[in-house]
């Protein structure tokens, strides 16, 4: 157990371990090592960011998708999800609803939708930067060339949202369809932060036949990557998917993985995410309390929520959009943090 207290040390004091040294406080279950982790990992969070708390308005925008992962309820093969699209108006009028609720990020997010091209997509983005150039755009619409990230960018984009998923080439095949792969998946992430997106990788926890090496590897790479957010949350399974009798995640290794992610990178942007207020109703509390600093509340209107289903029971999607901002508001006063009216932009030190 010293051994490991030396490890949190050191992650402290260099923000790096072996593989090994990772591995072993992945599997470590004492509690007072994982105290002592949680610890040293608010500490960090406090010295960057102190008590405060970014909200990221989350405006789920189409949930067509070409695409067939094999984990996502809003996959292509899923029949029985009732398909959307939001107009530019509706995405506008989220934006202004957002903006007088105190959100200063939008995250565009849906599935790798063709109906929005190119240009739609820079018209919309321009369109929300024109009315509130004091906040930030984030985008969230998966896997594109290198012209078209460079062209959201120039239209205004801030930053963008790509999950890994998984850093290992071997699990990600068992999650994805054959014509997907990391490789290119990488590229997209290399590409984005080369054109100068503030990028956020990320991946599930506990997803189907992950190991604590794959978990390791997610750790190395995000390492190497450098983002600047950092999105991970406990895989929950989807009724209409191939892993629908799969096993949740669970909080406990997701809220360990949090606090470590904050040693390894600690100026980086951690949602406590919704996947995590699912697993556990306080889940998004300990979220924050293991290290992390952004909450994503729903700013989708509330007659599509339901249609964005992921993954099952997903939080929040009964909820008109103040509720859900209140209800934040209240959840992070209880426990000693602030809500902002913020952008939130990545603190270099
Ligand atoms: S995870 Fe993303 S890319 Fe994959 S099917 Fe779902 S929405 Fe599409």
């Amino acid at each position: 157990m010293s051994n490991l207290m030396e490890v949190i040390n050191q992650l402290y004091s260099t923000h790096s371990a072996t593989r090994e040294e990772l591995k072993e406080l992945i599997l470590c279950n004492d509690k007072k090592v994982l105290d002592y982790l949680k610890k040293l990992a608010v500490k960090v969070r406090e010295s960057v960011y102190g008590k405060d708390i970014y909200l990221r308005g989350l405006i789920e925008f189409t949930n067509y998708c070409k695409n067939d992962c094999y984990y996502c309820g809003i996959r292509k093969s899923n029949k029985n999800a009732i398909r959307y699209r939001l107009t530019k108006e509706e995405i506008l009028d989220c934006c202004k609803e957002g903006y007088e609720l105190g959100f200063r990020t939008f995250v565009l997010q849906g599935g790798e939708d063709s109906y929005y091209s190119c240009e739609k997509i820079c018209d919309i983005v321009r369109s929300i930067k024109s009315s509130y150039p004091d906040c930030a755009v984030t985008l969230s619409i998966g896997e594109k060339e290198r012209s078209e990230y460079q062209a959201y960018f120039d239209a205004g984009a801030d930053r963008y949202l790509l999950r890994h998923e998984t850093a290992d080439e071997t699990h990600y095949k068992k999650l994805h369809p054959p014509k997907m792969s990391l490789a290119h998946r990488k590229q997209c992430l290399y590409h984005l932060k080369e054109i100068g997106y503030q990028v956020g990788c990320g991946f599930m926890v506990g997803s189907p036949y992950q190991t604590v090496d794959h978990l390791v590897s997610d750790l190395l790479f995000i390492k190497e990557l450098e983002p600047e957010m950092v999105g991970i949350g406990p895989f929950i399974s989807h009724k209409d998917t191939p892993f629908a009798n799969c096993e949740n995640g669970t909080e406990e290794l997701t809220v360990k993985l949090l606090s470590i992610i904050r040693l390894l990178l600690p100026n980086c942007l951690l949602p406590a995410t919704t996947a995590l207020g699912t697993i556990d109703p306080f889940g998004r509390e300990h979220g924050i309390e293991a290290g992390g600093n952004v909450l994503m509340p729903n700013l989708s209107p509330t007659a599509v929520r339901k249609k964005y289903m992921l993954y099952d029971n997903k939080i929040c999607t009964g909820d008109e959009s103040a509720q859900c901002r209140q209800c934040t508001e209240l959840r992070m006063e209880k426990i000693g943090y602030q809500v902002v009216t913020d952008r939130g932009d990545f603190k270099r030190s």
